[in-house]
């Protein structure tokens, strides 16, 4: 029985080989996307599924705000079946979209407008709302159709499930953030804008919408003038950004620190984590926070 065992092995092996070179235009492998930052790259995960291979340009525990690319980065971007990415959020992704991409893109901001958030006109932050990723999600799904129409199917089923799975999140939202004592909440950096705009509550941000940018010892006052009226019992520092300018100002004005993670990037504390688990912490932070429910 051996020998006929061993031969139909080598049989099906070829067959799967030869199967795989069909029509499709992407290589064996499955198509190759390429995100520029961690909510893109989930979502080019979920809806690309076991069938192709996704890259995330911004390494864990790197400012996305910041990057800036290694030649190796510019040509990935070159050789990618797809491009997913947002503009004018990292220049140097731009500059290589540009520069060196004539494949297909997702450009997030196409086909999920930026709005005008308390953050400012064209607040880029917009994965903070749920929402906001469903018609990113059907655009990965669209163009992965298109590199690969062999699976074509399988990615529009991983996009309705992730579609799923994010109403699924921002009814979680609506619901605990419904009834709470304070509406407003205090952070590090601007990147909360869509989250207060769709669940009814104000963002009071230290910095800009810059994390790096410093407030002036005028502001931190007026900072803790803010929480001291508001009653606001909690600053939240954030994942990525130096807490020292938050712990100070919750020292200042006596009140605790917590963590609300922007989603910009997960980091080595975040690895086991996702957009949806991470999202739902920052939930329970704010709860908590803001006296919900
Ligand atoms: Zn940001």
């Amino acid at each position: 029985m051996r020998k006929p065992v061993a031969l139909l092995g080598a049989g099906t092996v070829a067959a799967l080989l030869a199967g795989c070179g069909g029509a499709s235009s992407a290589s064996d492998d499955g198509p190759v996307v390429v995100a520029a930052f961690y909510p893109f790259a989930y979502v080019a995960e979920r809806v690309a599924g076991d069938t192709g291979t996704v890259t995330n340009l911004t390494a864990p525990g790197v400012e996305p705000h910041d990057l800036e690319l290694s030649p190796q980065q510019v040509a990935s971007l070159s050789e990618a079946d797809l491009v997913v990415y947002e503009k004018a959020f990292q220049p140097a992704v731009d500059d290589a979209v540009e520069q060196n991409v004539d494949g297909a893109t997702v450009e997030v901001t196409a086909v999920a407008p930026l709005e005008e958030t308390t953050a400012g006109d064209g607040d880029p932050h917009l994965w903070q709302d749920p929402t906001k990723l469903v018609p990113v999600a059907e655009a990965v799904a669209d163009e992965l159709a298109e590199a690969d129409p062999d699976n074509a199917d399988r990615y529009r089923s991983n996009a309705e499930k992730l579609v799923a799975d994010l109403d699924a999140l921002d009814q979680e939202f609506a619901t605990t953030l419904a009834g709470c004592e304070r509406q407003a909440f205090v952070t590090s950096h601007e990147a909360f804008g869509y989250l207060a705009m769709r669940y009814d509550l104000e963002m009071i941000s230290i910095a800009g919408i810059a994390p790096d940018a410093e407030p002036s010892p005028a502001r931190l006052a007026e900072l803790r003038d803010v929480v001291r009226h508001e009653g606001i019992t909690t600053v939240f520092t954030e994942t990525l950004v130096d807490p020292a300018i938050a712990e100070t100002l919750a020292a200042e004005a006596d009140v605790e620190t917590g963590v609300l993670d922007p989603i910009e990037g997960l980091t080595d504390e975040t690895n086991d984590e996702d957009y949806l688990s991470l999202m739902r912490s920052n939930l329970t932070e704010l709860a908590k926070a803001n006296g919900c429910g």
